[in-house]
């Protein structure tokens, strides 16, 4: 598989770039994550101009308008910093960026979470950090999230399953997609999207149903989105279930009274926390085999994302 091109914070990589000299090197990310992702690392501070080491910086002021202030010798680089990261944007433009995994916390790095200060020194509300910030604003459908949150077995899944569909979804922009490949693309993560939301599904389905009366380009982009901001909704175990359970549907005529049941139960285990949700969608993707199911064997929902990042191990 050809790696997909992801942004990253160049201390997560292990890169020694931060302020003290020193990195974040996150195992997981280089290690496993590696495996299927080719980095683009970005280190705002440096490729700035700020040296390493270097003097620590926060952020100060209005919440909606911070500034960028070193911390012991209050060197405001807010200028500096917002001319880079305007430049650094039309950059980005041109890269064929699939996702963004941020470092947390870091008033040039940060998507959420970072602390702004009050002119006399006190914690106030948080916000995200000047590159961070942007970039969320410059690219909202591309996904991002942050070290911290990856972390988190759920957001983990959530994010990675973004990362697969938005690049599904440029190959088959880039591949001119006439609106019978968009109904093709749409039923295929049918069931993903219900994992998500119902309520985006129902959305997304009459968008399709309607498309003649839409222009193409408008179109494809009301679609993702609409699709996209579905996806950031979480698989909660409700949601989960709902989907399984429709999908054993499929095998009511053609399983034993025995196998139902045994699907039924493995999908109850899942649904009350005994069992991860590998479990039950193991077990459907043998019969999704066994019985051929033509519209279940499309289903990306089934085959999100490669097993061996086991991400639904953990949820
Ligand atoms: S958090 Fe961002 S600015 Fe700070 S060292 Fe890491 S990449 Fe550079």
């Amino acid at each position: 598989m050809e790696k997909i091109k992801i942004g990253i914070s160049s201390c997560l990589l292990g890169e020694k770039v931060r302020y003290d000299g020193g990195h974040k090197w996150d195992r997981y990310i280089t290690d496993t994550l590696g495996e299927y992702f080719d980095w683009l690392p970005v280190c705002p501070e440096v490729e700035y101009g700020l040296t390493i080491p270097r003097e620590s910086m926060h952020m100060v002021g209005g919440f909606d308008n911070p500034r960028l202030i070193t911390t012991r010798t209050g060197i405001d680089h807010t200028e500096g910093m917002l001319e880079w990261v305007k430049n650094k944007l039309k950059i980005l433009e041109q890269v064929d960026l699939n996702g963004f995994i941020f470092k947390s916390r870091s008033p040039s790095s940060g998507i959420g979470g970072v602390t702004v200060y009050t002119p006399s020194g006190m914690p106030g509300r948080k916000g995200a950090g000047l590159f961070g910030g942007a970039f969320l604003r410059r690219f909202p459908l591309v996904p991002a999230i942050d070290d911290g949150r990856l972390h988190d077995p759920s957001l983990r899944e959530n994010f990675i399953e973004r990362v697969f569909v938005y690049k599904r979804w440029k190959e088959l922009f880039r591949n001119n997609a006439t609106r019978k490949d968009l109904i093709s693309f749409h039923t295929k993560h049918k069931l993903l999207i219900m994992s998500h939301s119902p309520k985006h599904l129902a959305a997304l389905g009459q968008l399709v149903a309607g498309s003649k009366i839409y222009k193409q380009k408008n179109l494809m982009r009301q679609y993702i989105e609409l699709l996209m901001e579905g996806l950031q909704l979480l698989a909660t175990a409700n949601k989960n279930t709902n989907v399984l359970s429709h999908i054993a549907g499929y095998f009511k005529s053609v399983l034993s009274s025995d196998d139902k049941m045994e699907l039924l139960e493995v999908i109850k285990n899942y649904h009350k926390g005994y069992v991860p949700l590998v479990v039950p969608v193991v077990l459907i993707n043998h019969y999704v085999r066994t019985f051929d199911q033509p519209y279940l064997k499309e289903q990306f929902y089934l085959n999100p994302h490669p097993i061996e990042l086991m991400l639904r191990n953990h949820v």
